[in-house]
């Protein structure tokens, strides 16, 4: 059986053909830039690359351009369209109705439109993925949520010291993101200990980064909030600071609501404090090279993450197991070693050789002997838990 994920953005979809028969990546690929000039699509795994530009003017286009990449003689991986037998797509906002992968069906679609301006960047796009892959296929279509894992979170931690009836009247909330994710590498960390019972918390550091505390397989609260932007500090987003500071520099730059916006989410984060990029190379570069400001960023943000892993000890009561994940958390391991210095007190020690000498892409327990915590590295896999859980679905929807 194949799936095609996909993964819709505002304006690039990601997407991977997966035989879950023996869990083999046919292709991989990529449409950019869609409804801004200069568009294209990128994929590997046929016999050629393809690498086509043309006009895209919106998700339908986008969707149909993978269609025929994936089917082309060329760069195609499959004969035709039949042999594609589900769609699983990532959805950016499950709200509080979402918390399990669900079939589509209208009243799903029709649910997801009543939540949309939840995530007005994203789910527009989501949507309109999943229906133009409806039009195309004639084949189950499965939306997994990235808020779904953390729906098991209680109300303590997942309310804001808002009237009330914010939540009541809006649904403002803590839903987190990431979900997929923390889910995968807890799943896998549980896997390689034994155990699915004890204190984890999990750390996905990328281009947006958040923490999450899971008990016994379990969310109990996560970093992200009713949007990406709460949090540590990431590569271009603020992360957690005083809310009153939206109106102050509102008024001293003369900024509107949307240029706030776009200060907050594009302009601030460890790009925004050093000047030099939201990239962790460039910044490791740069602060080697004694570049006070890139020192400081990255001071920042492995100090935030210290924070939160220590407040989810507390909330815990306590951490068996921490794991790093995605693309700072699985590849900078001067990262890795600055969040877990001088954290003896809590049971954290790693193994400098081993975290050090950790070859790309593995999984590895970095804990150093007798540490009390188990220190993890876990490469996260969002597109194969889509695909699995898609699968899933279809196979328990056929029975
Ligand atoms: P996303 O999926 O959120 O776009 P990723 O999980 O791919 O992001 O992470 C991207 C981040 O990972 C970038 O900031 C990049 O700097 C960082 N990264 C990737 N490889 C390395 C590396 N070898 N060392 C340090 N940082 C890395």
């Amino acid at each position: 059986m194949n799936v095609l994920v996909i993964n819709a953005g505002s304006s690039s979809l990601k997407y991977q053909l997966i035989n879950m028969v023996d869990q083999q990546v046919l292709c991989k690929g990529q449409v950019e830039r869609i409804g801004i000039e200069g568009s294209f699509l990128k994929q590997k795994g046929g016999a050629e690359e393809a690498d086509i530009h043309a006009e895209i003017k919106n998700h339908n286009d986008a969707i149909q351009m993978v269609l025929e990449a994936l089917t082309d003689a060329k760069h195609g991986v499959v004969k035709s369209l039949e042999e594609i037998d589900a769609v699983g797509h990532r959805v950016l906002h499950g709200g509080e109705k979402f918390a399990d992968p669900v079939l589509v069906d209208e009243q799903v679609i029709h649910d997801l439109e009543a939540i949309a301006d939840l995530g007005p960047l994203h789910m527009p796009a989501n949507i309109s993925g999943i229906k133009a892959c409806q039009q195309a296929m004639p084949v189950p279509q499965v939306a997994v949520f990235d808020t779904g894992f953390h729906q098991t979170m209680p109300p303590k931690a997942y309310l804001y010291g808002l009237p009330y009836e914010a939540y009541e009247k809006h649904k403002v909330r803590r839903y987190g993101f990431h979900g997929t994710s923390h889910l995968f590498v807890s799943q896998r960390a549980a896997e390689l200990r034994g155990t699915e019972k004890g204190r984890m918390i999990t750390c996905h550091l990328g281009n947006g980064s958040s923490l999450c505390a899971i008990l016994d397989g379990k969310c109990m609260d996560t970093s992200m909030g009713l949007t990406p932007l709460e949090g540590v500090v990431m590569g271009t987003r603020s992360g957690d600071m005083d809310p009153a500071i939206v109106k102050f520099i509102m008024e001293k730059e003369h900024k509107t609501i949307e240029e706030m916006d776009h200060y907050l989410n594009k302009e601030s984060g460890v790009y925004g404090l050093s000047g030099v990029s939201s990239d962790f190379r460039d910044l490791a570069k740069a602060a080697a090279e004694g570049h006070r400001r890139a020192i400081l960023a990255l001071d920042v943000f492995i100090y935030r993450i210290q924070k939160y892993i220590g407040a989810y000890a507390a909330a815990l009561g306590g951490v068996d197991t921490l794991v790093f994940t995605a693309g700072i958390g699985e590849n900078d391991h001067e990262l890795r070693q600055n969040v877990c210095r001088d954290m003896d007190f809590f049971g954290i020690a790693i193994d400098e050789e081993k975290n050090a000498s950790l070859p790309r892409g593995s999984e590895a327990d970095i804990s150093a002997p007798g540490a009390r915590v188990h220190t993890m590295v876990i490469p996260t896999d969002e597109e194969y838990m889509i695909a699995r859980d898609t699968y899933e679905i279809v196979h328990e929807a056929s029975q």
